[in-house]
C-alpha cells in the first residue's frame, strides 16, 4: 500500500493544500456530540501546519442528498476545531466558487481555512467531472486525503479531484490506518485472534473468508452466531438467523477446518424473550436453547472461553460486538471480551479495533486508549478487510 505517496513526500511551504478528511461527527441542534473525528484529522493538520501549509479543509457530513440543509452544516465545527488547533479556522460558506477561492488565496502560511459540507452539491456523490474540477482550484496542485472513513466512496472530493491535481497523497490518519489493516490483513505474529461479531453474517463474508487464511482462531459472537449454530443443526428459538445464509455458513465451517484455523462458537449463552432492558433473563448451553427465547449474548463459559485465547494472542483484530450490548443485561459477553483485549495489548499484543458499534463498545468498556489501533472507518475498514480495493486509495498518486 506504501506505493502511494504520502504529505510527506510533498513541498507544502506557501501552497495551498486541499486536505479531504472526515468530519462526519454526530451533531444535535449544532451540538458536536463526540468529536473524536476532528481529534483523528489533528495529526495531518498539525503537520502542515508546522511545514507552512495553507491549508482548505473539505468534509462531507450526514446525509443532505445534493441540496443546502444548514441542519448538515460544518460552520458548527469551524469552533471545535479552533480550540483544538489553538490557531483561527475561517470558514467559507459554499464549498466552491467566488467567495471560497478568494478565501484561499487569502491564507497565509500555515492558515487554516474550513468549507462548507461538500455533499450540498449533487456532483460530490455524483463523481461529477466539472464539481471535481472547481475543487481542485482551491489548491495549488496538491491534494492531501486523511477520510479514510470515506476512501471506499468513489466521490468528487476523494477520487474525481485527483484527476485536476499534480500530486495527490495520503495524509497520517489514512497512512496509520493502512499501516494497521494491512498488518491483519497480512501475516501477523502468531497466536493471531479475530474475534468477528454483531448483526449479520452476510454484512461480513467477505472479511471472514480472507482472515481465515491467516488467523490462528476465529471466535464468533453476537447474533451472526446463529446462523452458524442452525448450520450446524443446534436449536437457535427465536435469534437473529439468516436462513438464506446457511449453506454457505457450513461451507465456511468447512474452509476453516481446511485451512487450520479453530473457528470458534459459543457454548453458552444470554436468552430472553424480548430485546429490552430489565427483561426476564436465563443463562443457557446452545444445546437448549427454548423456542420461543432468544440469544441476545455470549455466556460465561464462552467468554472465559474467548478470554483465554485472547490471553495468549499476539496479535487481535476485532470486529462486531458479541451482543445487544446497548441494552442491558446483554453488554456483559461484549465489555469482557473488550477488557481481554485491552489486558492482552497491556502484555504487548498489537490489538485493532474496526467497526462503528465495537469502537462504541470499547468507549463503553472505557479501554479504548490501551488498544494499539481504532479503526475511523467503518465501512471503509470492512471493504478493505475484505479484500476490495479502495477507489479513494487507489485514486492517489504512486510513488
Ligand atoms: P460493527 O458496527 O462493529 O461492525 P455490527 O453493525 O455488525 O457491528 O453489529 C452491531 C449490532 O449487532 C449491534 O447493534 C448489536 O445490538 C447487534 N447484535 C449483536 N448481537 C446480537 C444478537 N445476539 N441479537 C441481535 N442483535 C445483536
Ligand atoms: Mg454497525
Amino acid at each position: 500500500m506504501f506505493y502511494k505517496i504520502t504529505i510527506d513526500d510533498l513541498t507544502l511551504r506557501g501552497r495551498r493544500m486541499f486536505l479531504r478528511v472526515d468530519f462526519n461527527v454526530p451533531l444535535e441542534g449544532g451540538r458536536i456530540m463526540d468529536d473524536s473525528r476532528i481529534r483523528a484529522a489533528l495529526p495531518t493538520i498539525r503537520l502542515a501546519v508546522t511545514r507552512g501549509a495553507r491549508i482548505v479543509i473539505a468534509s462531507h457530513l450526514g446525509r443532505p442528498n445534493g441540496k443546502v440543509d444548514m441542519k448538515f452544516s460544518l460552520r458548527p465545527i469551524t469552533r471545535r476545531l479552533q480550540e483544538l488547533l489553538e490557531r483561527p479556522v475561517d470558514f467559507a460558506v459554499d464549498c466552491i466558487g467566488t467567495e471560497a477561492i478568494q478565501k484561499s488565496k487569502q491564507l497565509n502560511d500555515a492558515g487554516v481555512l474550513l468549507l462548507e459540507n461538500l455533499r450540498f452539491y449533487p456532483g460530490e456523490e455524483a463523481n461529477e467531472s466539472g464539481f471535481s474540477q472547481k475543487l481542485a482550484q482551491l489548491c495549488d496542485g496538491i491534494y492531501v486525503n486523511d477520510a479514510f472513513g470515506a476512501a471506499h466512496r468513489a466521490h468528487a472530493s476523494v477520487v474525481g479531484i485527483t484527476k485536476f491535481v499534480r500530486q495527490a497523497a495520503a495524509g497520517t490518519l489514512m497512512q496509520k490506518e493502512l499501516q494497521y489493516l494491512g498488518m491483519v490483513m497480512g501475516a501477523p505474529p502468531k497466536p493471531y485472534i479475530v474475534v468477528l461479531g454483531g448483526a449479520k453474517v452476510s454484512d461480513k463474508i467477505e472479511v471472514i473468508q480472507n482472515l481465515l487464511r491467516t488467523c490462528s482462531h476465529m471466535l464468533i459472537g453476537g447474533a451472526m452466531a446463529y446462523t452458524f449454530l442452525k448450520a450446524q443443526g443446534l436449536p437457535v428459538g427465536k435469534s437473529l438467523v439468516e436462513d438464506d445464509k446457511l449453506d454457505l455458513a457450513k461451507r465456511i465451517l468447512d474452509s476453516a477446518a481446511e485451512k487450520n484455523c479453530r473457528l470458534l462458537l459459543p457454548v453458552d449463552q444470554v436468552v430472553a424473550k424480548e430485546m429490552r432492558k430489565g427483561t426476564e433473563v436465563k443463562i443457557c448451553s446452545v444445546r437448549e436453547t427454548p423456542d420461543d427465547w432468544m440469544g441476545l449474548d455470549i455466556g460465561p463459559a464462552t467468554v472465559e472461553n474467548y478470554s483465554k485465547e485472547l490471553a495468549g494472542a499476539r496479535t487481535i483484530f476485532w470486529n462486531g460486538p458479541m451482543g445487544v450490548f446497548e441494552i442491558t443485561p446483554f453488554e456483559r459477553g461484549t465489555l469482557s471480551l473488550a477488557y481481554a483485549i485491552a489486558e492482552a495489548t497491556k502484555r504487548g499484543a498489537a490489538s485493532v479495533v474496526g467497526g462503528g458499534d465495537s469502537v462504541a463498545a470499547l468507549h463503553k468498556a472505557g479501554v479504548s486508549e490501551h488498544i494499539t489501533h481504532i479503526s475511523t472507518g467503518g465501512g471503509a475498514s470492512l471493504e478493505l478487510l475484505g479484500g476490495r480495493t479502495l477507489p479513494g486509495i487507489e485514486a492517489l498518486s504512486n510513488h
